[in-house]
């Protein structure tokens, strides 16, 4: 086991999660599998009082996103919009406690992104290089991969990309398609020779791999190994440039038109998310600390599948650019399945985590149940029978029921106060072997084994649950079970009345100060119970070097007492699970609202040369009266640049004739000339219009009459 020593106040310490790709909601896969272990960790880095920052952001770009968008007739942004709220709400409510959730869409990202690039190039690791791309004719546009789609070669079946068939998963190129077309118009792509931009990773290839040596032994084994293999296969330059509008734009000469390809900019989002945590707490410049100087440590938490992108192609483009510190630690995890199969939206298969909130569960039992399962080493899998079990039989029976028994024996025997503890060998012992427990979590959760280190938490309340049980305080302190009192005063070795009193005092001190300890631990894990347990001992959460100090001292009142945690009935699990597997169809939504709305957007825009042919003007109105039977016109004689002319407007409740002499307002000056109730009008005068208010459109200058508007 590798036991980092940052004891250095210096010390910093930066805590990353893969930026999660915004064209879908997380289900309980992605939060056990990157976003739950980063918080838990970066939690624990705080408690152990680092200054840690841990960042987040949703990743925007790329052409999964632009392609979703162009099917569903909405904006990319539109789209990226919805769902970096969505899955900004889940991250909330589950207790992620990100110092920064950026965008990848951001200007700060795109600068920083472009900056990057600049660099890197200037110190010559970008290469140009052609592609022969897929193009279509019609669109007049290099399609990129996900752009065309055919018939699978392998499977036959219908709809497969670019990429990749979705339903036999062979990784394709486009001209593998059988009948290839593009997407936006159907028609056939033909194929041209394309300029694009490569970082040159086989440059880089010795000192990735001296680095990934150097870090054998610290990181685990499967990391290392998915990265010495890529080593082994030969690095070769990575093309890092798109066809796309949707991302952000290459600042060099020539490729203007392209965007950076997406697994480029995303990782720089980890950067520029920093940046914005930085300028949010008002002091620019902090970022620089955890990326640039030498006594900061980051560590990425990713899922399996981003191991190379985390351990070859960002270390390499880091190398490359020269300016940034490199990952400390890469925790690569496996996957969470769910009832024996694979996570799926569209077989309606697991958990979904909008579906939570309204599950009536608090946060931390979820949060319990997914640490139990965090993938740290297999694939771990959710199973609503063991869900069920462990919550009753561990959650509730042995830590809620430890703590609960503890808090409300102080309560009902000692008036809500700790008593005063004259602590015998066995008490000390007990109190030993929570102190080993705490410092075993800690070695454990700085070698990212969250788990077992959840398990210290646990083995710390077996600890108190077997030490209240066998120093029985019920019968110390129960004066009125005379017969069983004297009995034990026969026995020589047994206590008196005041000597029972005093263990039973003891025995509770020692107890409450277990209970301390396991709040503190369960913290990074369980936060708002552990707040809960030090709310009920009326004391703050401390630090993690407070935990087995015997913090609570003789004469602490507690607060009102309660159970922590609900037992889960049968009941209870079929109704969370008929919640939590709703799939929710935010795309759908989307088509209803977007498409009505855009329908009638369509029908109301002009082109710019319609709306060229409208001739607005300022006017002068010279004289206004009221019209005989027309209650709501006034008559307006108006001067145009010299012309006069009459206007018939509709303005009578709103305006008195004579306030209107000398007012400087806008009209149509070329609109087809009408009869109004015998009155000809030979223009219309513009204004806001609300349901009971007309406001007159004027001008904040003084402009001649006639002036053109525009
Ligand atoms: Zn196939
Ligand atoms: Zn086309």
């Amino acid at each position: 086991m590798t036991v980092i020593c940052i004891k250095e106040s210096k010390e910093r310490i930066l805590v990353t999660c893969a930026l999660p790709y915004v064209n879908n909601v997380p289900h309980i896969g992605n939060i056990a599998g990157s976003h739950l272990p980063a918080d838990i960790f970066a939690r624990f880095s705080r408690l152990a009082g680092y200054e840690t920052v841990f960042i987040g952001g949703s990743d925007e770009h790329g052409t999964p996103i632009e392609v979703s968008a162009k099917k569903l007739g909405v904006s990319p942004k539109e789209l990226t919009d919805l769902y970096y709220d969505v899955h900004k709400k889940i991250y909330e409510w589950l207790d992620i406690s990100y110092d920064n959730f950026s965008r990848t869409s951001l200007k700060e990202h795109h600068k920083t992104t472009q900056e990057f690039f600049k660099k890197v190039y200037n110190r010559g690791f970008i290469t140009e290089g052609i592609l022969r791309l897929p193009y279509c004719e019609q669109d007049r546009r290099v399609l990129p991969d996900r752009y065309v789609e055919g018939t699978c070669p392998k499977c036959g079946y219908d709809g497969a990309r670019g990429d990749q068939c979705e339903n036999c998963s062979t990784l394709l190129n486009p001209d593998e398609l059988k009948s290839p077309g593009c997407v936006i118009c159907g028609t056939a792509p033909v194929f041209r020779e394309v300029k694009h931009l490569f970082l040159n990773l086989d440059k880089l290839e010795s000192e990735l791999e001296e680095w990934i040596e150097s870090n054998r032994g610290i990181w685990r084994s499967q990391v290392v190994n998915v990265a010495i293999g890529w080593i082994n296969e030969g690095l070769k330059p990575r093309c890092i440039t798109r066809d796309i509008e949707w991302g952000v734009k290459v600042p060099l000469e020539g490729f203007e038109d392209k965007v950076f390809y997406v697994w480029f900019d995303a990782p720089i989002g980890y950067i520029s998310s920093t940046k914005e945590w930085a300028k949010k707490i008002g002091k620019p410049d902090e970022w620089k600390k955890f990326w640039q100087e030498k006594d900061s440590k980051i560590f990425h938490f990713i899922g399996k599948d981003n191991i190379p992108f985390h351990t070859i192609f960002w270390p390499g483009m880091l190398m490359a650019n020269g300016e940034y510190t490199l990952p400390y630690r890469v925790a690569g995890l496996q996957y969470l399945n769910y009832e024996g199969d694979k996570i799926s939206k569209s077989r309606k298969w697991g958990i979904f985590c909008e579906n939570l909130p309204d599950a009536g569960l608090g946060s931390d039992i979820w949060r319990y149940y997914l640490t139990l399962l965090i993938p740290e080493i297999n694939d771990t899998q959710w199973k609503w029978k063991e869900f069920q079990e462990r919550v009753n039989n561990e959650l509730v029976a042995s830590l809620g029921n430890f703590v609960y028994r503890t808090l409300s024996f102080i309560k009902d025997n000692f008036d809500g106060v700790v008593p005063e503890g004259k602590l015998l060998d066995e008490d000390r012992e007990v109190m030993e072997n929570c102190r080993k427990s705490a410092a075993e979590f800690e070695a454990l959760m700085w070698d990212i084994h969250l788990r077992d280190a959840f398990r210290k938490v646990f083995a710390i309340s077996d600890i108190g649950n077997r030490y209240f049980q066998a120093n029985e305080p019920w019968k110390l302190v129960n004066e009125a079970n005379k017969r069983q009192a004297n009995l034990l005063s026969r026995s020589p070795k047994l206590l008196g009345g005041q000597e029972r009193e005093e263990r039973a005092m003891t025995v509770l001190f020692v107890c409450a100060n277990l209970c301390y300890d396991i709040a503190v631990l369960l913290s990074p894990f369980m936060p708002k119970s552990a707040r809960e347990i030090c709310n009920q001992l009326g004391v703050p959460l401390g630090s993690l070097g407070d935990a087995g100090t015997s913090k609570i001292k003789p004469g602490q009142r507690l607060n009102d007492v309660a159970p922590l945690f609900p037992k889960l009935k049968d009941e209870d699990i079929k109704r969370l699970k008929k919640i939590t597997s709703k799939v929710t169809g935010y795309e759908d939504m989307f088509k209803k609202e977007e498409k009505g709305d855009k329908k009638d957007k369509e029908k109301a825009r002009v082109s710019y040369d319609e709306f060229r042919r409208f001739e607005f003007r300022t006017a002068v109105i010279l004289e206004a009266s009221t019209l005989k039977n027309a209650d709501r016109l006034l008559k307006l004689k108006i001067d145009v640049g010299g012309r006069e002319k009459q206007v018939i407007a509709g303005i009578a409740r709103h305006y008195d004739a004579g306030e209107l002499i000398g007012k400087t307002v806008v009209v149509i000056d070329n609109l087809e000339p009408a009869v109004i109730r015998g009155e000809k009008s030979e223009g219309m005068l513009l204004a806001a219009v609300t349901d009971d208010k007309i406001s007159l459109l004027t001008v904040d200058r003084d402009v001649e009459s006639g002036s053109r508007v525009m």
